[in-house]
């Protein structure tokens, strides 16, 4: 009677620390046995017990064309049959940063790495070293990787320093970072009041996903760029989850802000390990060899994952790609909303480009703290009923959602349809 699901996951605790690679996979949130995922195809995800479901987490981003797309797999299978790693300069390496510098225009020069987590990492390390300060600012509710640095929690006062948020990050680490509110240009600019010659580096999402999904005011992004600008300080976009997810220009060409820095992971790989940061050529010539500041890596610009975010790249850039994206996703958003309403439920639901946020709440958040204040209950309820119907959200109220090209607008209103039926028994 155990499903295979549940038999893998029992298994999988023995010698992985909660059964899973990565927190938010272990269902914590939501409660229940997590999904051990076999196989997927194009929109859908099929699970250990073989039930397919229409997903809305593409891996938490990357697949934006779907799952197994014919043209990323065949790039991924010619590369492989040339040897995996050489841990040397490639062709491909070189094709992928022009292309990377020639659709971000802030980017002049581009690093690539193996994921989100060392580009964001590695930005702040050449911002303070070009800078010759110390200061890191970042805000409540952004995620930016698990490194040291970044995991902190606002301090006790607006302009105290934080405290380290995660078990092992020493409270020396974090004693040079300051977390502010999301959304209050107000604080930022006390922030720069206070110690703006010492702050290297503002970093930000520019669209926060890592906190369901929380658009940026245009008062708050312009704040930070003047502001940044003003006192020398580097500001950083952290794209990771928004390049070439909310449009081919990313958030920065969205908003027409141009940062110093940004952060790429997530859909530039494809699904595989890449992840990159560049932009100002004055800045990126800080890095080794060409400068003092030190960043390296064994797999960096890895020929298989270089394949797949080139397979990837090419093809978002299809006239139409975004457009298309973005419509579905809205029908996705204004789908749920309107069973909602008629059903008398408190919910909301936005997206940006090819990213959507829901919330259990009248409104849609703009604050963290309004985020906090949506119905977790009613959210984890939502999530196991639709789990139940074939149609996979992200395991967590704090997460934003992805729909990708592959869904099809019958897709998305078979899971509408569900949520309709759902809605209509809570009365
Ligand atoms: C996912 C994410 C990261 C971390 O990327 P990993 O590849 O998981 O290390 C960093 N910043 C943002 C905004 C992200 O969404």
């Amino acid at each position: 009677m155990s499903s295979r699901n549940q038999q893998l996951f029992e298994r999988a605790q023995r010698h992985i620390p909660g059964g899973v690679n990565s927190p938010v996979r272990a269902f914590r949130s939501v409660g229940g046995t997590p999904l051990f995922f076999q196989k997927g195809a194009g929109s859908q995800v099929q699970d250990a017990d073989g039930k397919w479901y229409t997903d809305y987490v593409g891996s938490w981003g990357p697949m934006i064309l779907g799952h197994a797309h014919p043209e990323v797999i065949a790039a991924v299978q010619a590369a492989v049959v040339d040897g995996l790693s050489f841990g040397a300069p490639t062709e491909k390496e070189v094709e992928i940063a022009d292309l990377l510098c020639e659709l971000v225009p802030s980017m002049e020069m581009v690093r690539l790495v193996s994921s989100g987590t060392e580009a964001t990492m590695s930005a702040i390390r050449l911002a303070r070293g070009y800078t010759g300060r110390d200061i890191l600012v970042k805000f409540e509710g952004c995620y930016h990787g698990h490194s040291d640095a970044l995991l902190v929690k606002a301090g006790s006062g607006a302009l105290t320093f934080g405290n380290p948020s995660s078990g092992g990050v020493p409270a020396s680490t974090v004693a040079t970072t300051l977390v502010l509110p999301y959304n209050d240009p107000q604080a930022l600019a006390e922030a720069f009041k206070t110690h703006g010659d010492q702050i290297a580096t503002v970093i930000v999402e520019p669209v926060v996903g890592n906190m369901n999904l929380i658009a940026p005011t245009a008062e708050f992004l312009k704040a930070m760029r003047e502001l940044t600008a003003k006192h020398g300080a580097v500001l950083i976009f952290d794209e990771v989850m928004t390049g070439f997810r909310v449009g081919l220009k990313s958030a920065q060409g969205l908003f027409s802000i141009t940062p110093d820095l940004s952060t790429f992971g997530k859909v530039v790989g494809g699904g595989m390990p890449l992840g990159a940061f560049g932009g100002k050529r004055k800045i990126m010539e800080k890095i080794a060899p060409l400068g003092p500041v030190y960043q390296a890596g064994t797999l960096s610009g890895n020929p298989i994952a270089t394949a797949a975010g080139l397979a990837t790249l090419k093809l978002i850039q299809a006239p139409g790609f975004y457009e298309s994206l973005t419509a579905k996703t809205k029908s996705l958003c204004e789908g749920l909303v309107g069973a909602a309403k008629t059903h008398g439920v408190a919910f909301s639901a936005q997206n940006i480009g090819g990213m959507f946020g829901l919330y259990f709440a009248e409104q849609c958040p703009g604050t963290y703290d309004a985020v906090l204040h949506c119905d977790k209950e009613a959210f984890n309820r939502f999530f196991h009923a639709m789990l139940e119907a074939g149609h996979y959200f992200a395991p967590s109220a704090f997460e934003a959602g992805f729909v990708s090209a592959a869904h099809s607008e019958a897709e998305i209103a078979g899971t509408v349809a569900a949520a309709d039926a759902y809605f209509a028994s809570l009365k």
